[in-house]
């Protein structure tokens, strides 16, 4: 039988191990997490620990697919900018088709009534005719909004059900994958414990498919195969996590929940956007080891009296600098700095006025996370500072209130996206049966759209093992050369500003 190596767990390989449960391969899942029933949301969320611990914990560190666990807040419709770009690959129909197909696995797998948050018309004419005139444009969508404390319970009952439609399967948790290399037609793959590293284990694969996530995405470049890669460089979005009282936003709230509403500045021409809302919601620390971000998340049960949400602004750049990440990163260390290690927070009155904050404690909003008051003015290119205040001033037409002076700011929170990769309809790349999916192929920006990323990849498996026949008679297509293309790979223009 041919043998299939799935590296990654999260959003994008769970729902492409749902489409390969049950075919003619043998699929060898690695993840450096431990088996979903194990997995638990943030600690700081779930209200067991104050701080975040000086290392990453399990939560934010690879192996616990944050979104996946955290709000999974999950985008339904199939739109052309929001959660990724797969709606310029595959087209509409198709994209939604898959989204529909992922719904209805959650709420199949849902321990709770979940509801589908969708606009009705009378909201759609409200919102379109305040953003018109606060020179905003609305983007429609669909959601559901499953919650932190649902979200383990619908992974682990998906994983089940795969895990008895598959007996095709094997697991290998709390191993990380070391190296993906091409040995003739066939994939190396090397491995090793996670936890106790030591006993490292090679094996070859016909196919590969990569699905490591955005965490992944800067041990995918040092691969060998990454070279012959047909891919051009990715984009960051930089911005803040605002809070403010959740009575300025309530009217757009109980209409939307979250409505995308993307603004053009006015000298740089640079797109802002709102990404992540959670009404009544909590901010939250995202420890990355090396650095530490905002996010922001909500629950079912449990509210604040508070709203939060990101303002990201969009920047791509052009030759010779081609290292994006490198560049959010460093942006996100000079605030981690100057806040003395964490987040930095600040009020908005305080960076009108070119000031620092210095207490909260007379302040209208009361924070929900503990962090540093300064001035991110001090860490922040003036450009992005601009595109975010004239943003807040142009909501604030739609939510009066929003651009008040006690609304706080939050830094750093940025988003970057590794290079976007040259891919078929079916995720495959320029080298045969080698797929990447998710995050760490920069198609998707989300779990609707990186789980579809995994469903496409695991039919186009399956394609190709209907069109091979009887198995182990036929040999697979030979190593590819960055010359020659997937016979089914399309180029496909990078959009630019157009992130979820
Ligand atoms: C805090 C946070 C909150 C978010 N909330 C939302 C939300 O509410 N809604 C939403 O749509 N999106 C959200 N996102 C984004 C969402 O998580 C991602 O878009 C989505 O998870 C991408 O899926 P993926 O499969 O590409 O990667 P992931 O879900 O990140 O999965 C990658 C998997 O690969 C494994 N892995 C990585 N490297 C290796 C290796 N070398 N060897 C073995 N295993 C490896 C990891 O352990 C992980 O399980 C959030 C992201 C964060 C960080």
């Amino acid at each position: 039988m041919l043998k299939l190596a799935l590296v990654g767990l999260g959003a994008s390989g769970l729902f492409c191990l749902e489409e390969l449960a049950g075919q003619n391969v043998e699929v060898h899942v690695f993840d450096v997490g431990p088996t979903y029933n194990k997995r638990y949301p943030c600690p700081i969320d779930q209200g067991k620990l104050e701080v975040c611990p000086p290392k990453a914990c399990s939560y934010c560190a690879p192996g616990q697919s944050a979104g996946s666990w955290n709000d999974f807040k999950v985008i339904l419709s199939a739109s052309p900018v929001i959660g990724g770009r797969l709606y310029d690959l595959v087209g509409e129909k198709v994209l939604q088709e898959h989204l529909d197909k992922l719904k209805r696995l959650i709420l199949e797998h849902a321990p709770v009534n979940i509801p589908v948050v969708k606009p009705n018309q009378d909201d759609l004419d409200w919102i379109k005719q305040r953003a018109t005139f606060a020179g905003m444009t609305y983007h429609y969508q669909e959601l559901l909004h499953c919650g932190s404390d649902n979200a383990p319970a619908i992974n682990t009952s998906i994983l089940n059900q795969i895990v008895e439609k598959g007996p095709n399967i094997i697991f290998h948790w709390d191993t990380k994958v070391v190296s993906v290399a091409r040995r003739q037609e066939k994939f190396a793959v090397i491995s090793d414990s996670y936890r106790k590293p030591g006993a490292e284990q090679e094996e070859l694969f016909d196919f590969c498919i990569m699905s490591v996530g955005r965490g992944g995405a800067n041990w995918l470049t040092q691969q060998e195969f990454y070279k012959s890669l047909d891919i051009s460089p990715g984009q960051v979005d930089i911005g803040v996590r605002v809070e403010t009282s959740c009575y300025f936003t309530e009217e757009v709230d109980k209409r939307f929940y979250e409505p995308k509403l993307y603004y053009l500045t006015r000298r740089s021409n640079d797109v802002v956007r709102n990404f992540c809302s959670n009404p009544k919601g909590f901010v939250t620390p995202e420890n990355h080891r090396e650095y530490v971000l905002v996010n922001g998340h909500s629950k079912m049960y449990e509210k604040s009296e508070n709203n939060n949400f990101a303002v990201l602004v969009s920047k791509t750049f052009t030759r010779p600098f081609k290292n994006p990440q490198q560049y959010s990163q460093h942006i996100a260390k000079v605030t981690n700095m100057l806040a003395g290690g964490g987040p930095l927070i600040q009020r908005l009155g305080d960076l009108r006025s070119g000031r620092r904050t210095k207490t909260l404690v007379n302040n209208l909003i009361k924070p929900s996370l503990e962090a540093e008051c300064g001035d991110i003015s001090l860490a922040y290119p003036h450009r992005i500072l601009e595109g975010i205040v004239e943003y807040l001033d142009a909501l604030d037409k739609i939510c009066p209130g929003v651009a008040g002076e006690s609304t706080l700011l939050y830094a750093p929170e940025v988003k970057s996206y590794p290079d976007s990769i040259v891919v078929s309809k079916n995720m495959e790349t320029n080298i045969p049966n080698l797929y990447i999916i998710g995050d760490s192929s920069s198609w998707t920006r989300g779990v609707g759209q990186a789980a579809t990323s995994g469903m496409l990849a695991g039919q186009g498996v399956g394609f190709k093992l209907k069109d091979l026949g009887p198995l182990e008679k036929k040999s697979l297509q030979p190593v590819n050369t960055k010359q020659e293309s997937a016979s089914n790979a399309i180029p496909v223009e990078v959009t630019i500003n157009n992130a979820s």
